[in-house]
């Protein structure tokens, strides 16, 4: 008897929804509590060191030491008032997840007295034990040891008792060895370029931010069947599994009415979100059962990279107390909807206008065109790259498949933003005439409409797609960190919009007006970019032809995708921009192929274990079962009799002998493969070959199982099926 599931089973089946306390009427009233914001500091540090810190966060200036000191004297009252003993430094590393170490306030006298200490020093810089971080062979070729240092411009929070102080994390020799700091860098070169373009249309710019407002899917699954499940306890996702019956076929579920104990773990998850000041906005179902969707407010794409990073830990935690698991993985059950996380994206300037929001006047809206048209061209020119940055051994189970965006990188805009470009693209080149100024001033630019009625039509299956206002990136997985595909979108838009730059300087100083170079080089950029745009349905195998005929990549791999990273012009457009140097793009290539080996090594170890140990035993059990009765049935019966009656049974004998069978040897070959996997050492030439020789295995294995699934006897099946999983 399988204890495990039933007893999981019962358990998750008696649980009840634990009513939720919200000790406020007002989200007011404790949204930022747990963060030390601008109030705080205002409260607990003295003018200066608040002036100090708002101008880093909104200028970017330096914090000089002496500052630190009394910024952390001010951080530290705040903190202990709050309750907070320990203090740690919370950042990024290359794993995809957030690390800290924590360390006391507290600290000894030598008089048998304590006091608690908090210095500038232990603010900005730290020495974790950085060895067990990937680092993709940068502190074995240069220096052995990495720090942690302040990031002033992402708010120190208090998570449970620690104040965590948002930090990046880099070696000694100044490279990164985190998400944070390239992101970061580019912020800065989007900043730079787009407020040079910018003087072209308002002279009082002066800084300009990247927003991002990401929105965050994942399943909820019991605790106990969780535990019950080695697969998803090890790898994320179920390895097998048979589909239930009632899927999402009948599409109840997508903004159905949340499940009460899912409703209540939502409400928690709300509350604790404001307390650290994440404005979550929007909670609905998804598409499949026990799917749910977290998006906040659009904020500064660092604050809300952290944001995301800090929700994810905080949806595990509070999920614990509601005695479920959160799901990140972009495809924990094969057959059901997949999980993003729809990143998006726009420029802001310190005018407060959203440099991607078509305006009132022909002027603000040449300055849209503008930055509208050079996205469209910076994802023309590193579409590989925008691929890389989404590429991840669990993402490949979306992308590729028809339900995520594909893994073809193309622009969707809309009807009408085609036809502004279509009539663009007629413009002659060189000066325009006065006529030609009057005309494209009233039929074309002017005509853009401040809200694009048919962008809330939109097209769901492209990658990414201009909405209204903003670019909406679809390809990210629901476990992603934002960082990277942030990193790459601003960096190739800085890129972008430099090159734009000095193409219109240039033909400015032929002596052509502002606006008529502007109008040219856009011209030249809507032809140049057409291939890139689709208005179809990304899914369908007439766009994986046509895209082809185009010239567009898809490819559909980790490993191979990742080859992006490291192309000649990748390395050049990272450096002229200062984002990584070759050694930091190098390294991440390599970090992120051996992650992708080892996810891929660990699914095949899993699956190999749960088929031997749990499926095969479990199905010799019932054919022993069977076996019994067949000879029960020859006893007792008239051999003619049994003949008839036993047929049936004796068939099914042979089925699950045959699936055995098939599972012992496919498991014996796959193990064979990863023996000759291991051996290889290029880790490029190793991540290759785990997806392409291992990985298939993976299918053969499971048909079995989950064959052997609907022939065995339910009460002696050890696995929480795929109804349990999903429906309780
Ligand atoms: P969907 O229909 O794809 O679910 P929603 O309307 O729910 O989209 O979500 C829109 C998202 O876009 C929100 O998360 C919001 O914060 C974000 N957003 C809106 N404006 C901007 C902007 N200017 N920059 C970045 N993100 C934005
Ligand atoms: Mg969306």
């Amino acid at each position: 008897m399988p204890q495990i599931r039933f007893t999981a089973l019962q358990e998750a089946q008696r649980r009840m929804a634990p009513e939720v306390e919200l000790p406020y009427t007002r989200v007011s009233e404790i949204f930022g509590e747990y963060t030390f914001n601008y109030r705080s500091m205002k409260e607990y540090m003295t003018p200066e060191a608040y002036r100090s810190v708002s101008d880093a966060v909104k200028k970017g200036t330096k914090i000089d030491r002496g500052i630190a000191d009394q910024v952390a004297t001010g951080m530290k009252a705040w903190a202990i008032n709050k309750g907070a003993t320990h203090y740690t430094h919370w950042f990024q590393p290359l794993t995809g997840a957030t690390a800290e170490k924590h360390d006391s306030f507290f600290e000894p006298t030598g008089d048998g007295q304590a006091i608690e200490k908090f210095s500038g020093g232990m603010l900005v810089q730290q020495e974790p034990d950085a060895s067990s971080f990937p680092n993709g062979g940068i502190r074995n070729t240069f220096e052995a040891r990495g720090y942690t240092a302040w990031d002033p411009t992402s708010p120190a929070f208090i998570m449970g008792r620690t104040l965590c102080i948002p930090t990046v994390f880099v070696s000694y020799t100044g490279e990164a060895l985190d998400n944070k700091t390239p992101l970061l860098r580019a912020l800065q070169s989007i900043d730079q370029a787009a407020t040079d373009v910018c003087q072209y249309f308002d002279r009082n710019v002066r800084k300009v931010t990247a927003t991002l407002g990401w929105e965050q899917e994942y399943f909820l699954v019991d605790m106990a069947l969780f535990h019950a499940r080695p697969d998803l306890k090890l790898t994320g996702r179920t390895l097998l599994g048979h589909a239930p019956a009632k899927g999402q076929q009948l599409d109840d579920h997508y903004f159905g009415s949340i499940p009460e104990r899912a409703r209540q773990f939502m409400r928690e998850l709300e509350m604790e979100s404001y307390r650290l000041g994440i404005p979550v906005k929007t909670r609905h179902n998804e598409v499949a059962p026990s799917q749910f969707e977290l998006a906040p407010v659009f904020e500064e794409a660092n604050i809300s990279v952290d944001h995301n990073s800090l929700i994810m830990d905080l949806m595990d935690k509070v999920a614990r107390r509601h005695h479920f698991k959160v799901l990140l993985h972009e495809k924990p059950y094969k057959g059901v909807n997949g999980s993003g996380k729809h990143n998006n994206w726009s420029l802001a300037t310190d005018t407060g206008v959203n440099l991607l929001a078509p305006g009132k006047t022909p002027k603000s809206n040449l300055q849209f065109l503008t930055f509208f048209i050079n996205a469209i061209m910076a994802v023309h020119n590193h579409a590989d790259l925008l691929r890389a940055s989404i590429a991840s051994a669990s993402n490949d189970h979306r992308l590729g498949a028809n339900e995520a965006p594909p893994a073809i990188i193309s622009v969707f805009i809309g009807s009408q933003l085609t036809a502004t470009l279509d009539a663009l693209e007629q413009l002659e080149k060189g000066k325009l005439s006065p006529e030609q100024k009057t005309d494209l001033k009233l039929n074309v630019v002017g005509k853009i409409p401040e809200i694009l009625l048919d962008n809330t039509d939109r097209n769901r299956t492209s990658p990414f797609a201009f909405t209204g206002n903003k670019f909406e990136l679809r390809a990210v997985g629901s476990l992603a960190n934002c960082a990277q595909p942030m990193t790459i979108l601003n960096t190739i838009m800085a890129q972008q919009l430099r090159e734009f730059k000095a193409a219109v300087d240039a033909h400015i100083a032929e002596g052509m007006k502002k606006d008529d170079a502007i109008f040219n080089v856009l011209r030249d950029y809507i032809k140049q970019s057409q291939n890139i745009r689709f208005e179809g349905d990304g899914y369908s195998d007439e766009w994986a032809a046509e895209a082809e005929k185009r010239g567009l990549s898809n490819v559909r791999t980790t490993p191979h995708a990742l080859d992006f990273y490291v192309t000649d012009s990748a390395v050049k457009l990272f450096v002229e921009n200062e984002v990584m140097n070759e050694v930091e793009v190098h390294a991440r290539h390599e970090i992120m192929l051996e992650e992708y080996k080892m996810k891929i090594q660990i699914e095949s170890r899993v699956l190999g274990d749960i088929a031997g140990n749990h499926v095969v035993p479990t199905a010799i059990n019932y054919q022993n079962k069977l076996i019994q009765n067949v000879r029960g049935l020859k006893e007792v019966l008239a051999p003619e009799v049994f003949q008839k009656v036993a047929k049936d049974q004796l068939h099914m004998i042979e089925s699950i002998s045959g699936y055995i069978s098939t599972i012992i040897a496919e498991k014996d070959a796959m193990i064979e493969e990863r023996k000759r996997c291991n051996a290889i050492e290029d880790t490029r030439e190793q991540a290759i070959a785990y997806c392409e020789k291992v990985i298939p295995y993976f299918d053969k294995i499971r048909y079995a199982c989950d064959k052997l699934e609907l022939l065995v006897d339910d009460e002696l099946w050890p696995l929480p099926k795929y109804r349990e999983l999903i429906f309780i």
